[in-house]
């Protein structure tokens, strides 16, 4: 693995098992509710283009938020920071006049770590490939409700950034079969695990 998706920020904070499991080993979490979750996700995206007013390039949008005193919304943002080994898509920034909100849909949204994590590595890459300066707020939001259940201002040196930075050194590491997994202690955590039938990781349990 080169770069790192920053979904598997999440996945890692979940159960470094996961990572193994999904990455080297091509497995999915074959639950329905991945499956729901994926067409709850692109209800979201169809709905989205379709009340879609402008098509322009975020570069530009970024300027024309500040020149235009208004906020504008765009949704499944690629970035990419190779510096910051990080990839993955967003799924909605709003682009407001003094400050951007990086946006992660999730069922149930709670204040997770796991979801704190993966939206703190959109801010981290969303800044290198937009070299933004103004200030960016991440937060996650309930997918269904639509309620943003957490937000902070996002800091490049604050203790989620610098465990982002080591998760995705331990991500890089086990990929390469240079560190092992530890499996996940927490049986309620296995219970709810999509990987639990063909979990081979669980037999210490
Ligand atoms: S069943 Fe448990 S140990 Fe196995 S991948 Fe899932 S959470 Fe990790």
């Amino acid at each position: 693995m080169k770069l790192v998706p920053i979904s598997a920020l999440g996945t890692h904070n979940y159960c470094q098992c996961q990572i193994i499991l999904r990455y080297i080993r091509k497995m999915h979490p074959g639950t329905d509710k991945v499956y729901d979750g994926i067409t709850a996700h692109r209800l979201l995206d169809t709905n989205f283009i379709k009340s879609a007013d402008i098509e322009d390039t975020v570069d530009n949008i970024i300027t024309r938020a500040k020149k235009e005193n208004t906020i504008f919304c765009t949704r499944e943002i690629k970035v990419r920071s190779k510096e910051h080994r990080l990839i993955g898509r967003i799924d909605e920034v709003e682009l407001h006049p003094k400050k951007i909100i990086i946006i992660d849909d999730k069922p149930n949204a709670k204040a997770y770590q796991s979801s704190k994590l993966q939206v703190t590595g959109y801010c981290i890459a969303f800044k290198k490939n937009y070299n933004i300066k103004k200030d960016i707020y991440a937060a996650v939001r309930d997918r269904d409700t639509g309620v943003i259940v957490w937000m902070e201002k996002f800091e490049s040196n604050s203790s989620l950034a610098e465990t982002v930075k080591t998760s995705v050194e331990s991500i890089l590491a086990l990929t390469a079969g240079i560190s092992k997994p530890k499996p996940q202690k927490d049986i309620n955590r296995c219970n709810s695990c999509g990987y639990l039938d063909r979990c081979t990781y669980r037999e210490g349990f």
